[in-house]
């Protein structure tokens, strides 16, 4: 059976709403115990606004260390076209730009509207070297924390103009607040991959906030999608959605599709072990299942 490929996104969406500065030297020791556990893709961090997201400045310093972990792909996530560019003169070979479907998402971030997002991209594409990888990532494709459930409509027409700006993209719907559902998945990847078939491929970023991760990634991949965003040991968190927990647990992934006998390329217990080191850290938020379920000792009483 073919398998699916997750994207380590911790050290980005993971590690972005921890408060206590996480030192470089142990975000590129956790970096390298990731890609030990066998992950390649890994969202490294972001090019942003240091003051705005304080534990992301050291981004271009993780990024060069990736040059001694032959095996990683690391990407970097930047909102702007000039974020973009210092993110290629500090070496990034994969940009993840992304924007909101939300008006009110994307003001709130970004200060602009989805369309001036849009223009921005453009902008972007036309300012970076053709061989540069991209993938788009689509927030609040189904639901926003200000506007509620995401007409599928509002996000397939961006998704018009997006792709036709460079087809060859990789495109990642992201359920930013956790609320999407499995129906709710299923139906959009369903007509998005009818509408833009030439897309580069598809991924689906889910968050655990309701307790649908592994249901909506399962949605995802019953519709053909084979890339899922994955966070260890569950960090993360959305600082404008309240109450929001992390995205789905890399390891819950990881054993759910392992179960199904679909392969990951992961060895579950070395990630297991790096995930239990990332939910120790300090203001760290974590989630999943698996993880205590594998620490647990030994079954000592009759399991109903
Ligand atoms: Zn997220």
């Amino acid at each position: 059976m073919s398998g699916i490929a997750i994207v380590e996104v911790g050290p980005r969406d993971g590690y972005q709403g921890i408060g206590p500065f996480i030192p470089t030297e142990r975000k590129i020791k956790l970096l390298e115990r990731l890609a030990a556990s066998g992950l390649t893709r890994i969202e490294i961090g972001s090019f942003v606004s240091a003051s705005a997201l304080p534990q992301m400045r050291d981004t271009a310093e993780v990024l060069a260390a990736c040059a001694r972990l032959p095996k990683v792909r690391p990407q970097v996530l930047v909102p702007s076209e000039r974020r973009g560019r210092d993110a290629v003169e500090a070496g990034a070979r994969c940009l993840v730009f992304v924007l909101s479907v939300s008006e009110a998402h994307n003001r709130n971030n970004v200060r602009r509207s989805p369309e001036e997002s849009a223009e921005e991209y453009e902008r972007l594409l036309a300012a970076i070297p053709a061989d540069v990888a991209i993938r788009l990532d689509l927030a609040t494709s189904f639901d926003c924390p200000f506007e509620g459930r995401i007409p599928e409509e509002t996000t397939l027409a961006l998704l018009d103009r997006l792709v036709k700006a460079r087809p060859d993209a990789e495109v990642c719907l992201c359920d930013t607040t956790g609320r999407a559902d499995p129906a709710h998945v299923g139906s959009l990847f369903a007509q998005a991959r009818k509408a833009f078939p030439q897309a580069g491929g598809w991924a689906l970023h889910a968050h655990d906030t309701y307790g649908l991760g592994l249901a909506n990634v399962h949605a995802a991949y019953r519709e053909g999608v084979r890339v899922f965003d994955a966070s260890f040991a569950g960090l993360g968190g959305c600082p404008f959605a309240p109450g929001a927990t992390g995205n789905v647990a890399t390891e819950d992934v990881v054993w759910m599709f392992e179960r199904m006998g679909v392969p990951t390329g992961i060895d579950l217990g070395a990630l297991v072990a790096v995930a239990r080191e990332g939910a120790a850290l300090p203001g760290g938020l974590s989630g999943g299942r698996v993880r205590a379920a594998l620490s647990a000792p030994a079954a000592c009483a009759p399991m109903t």
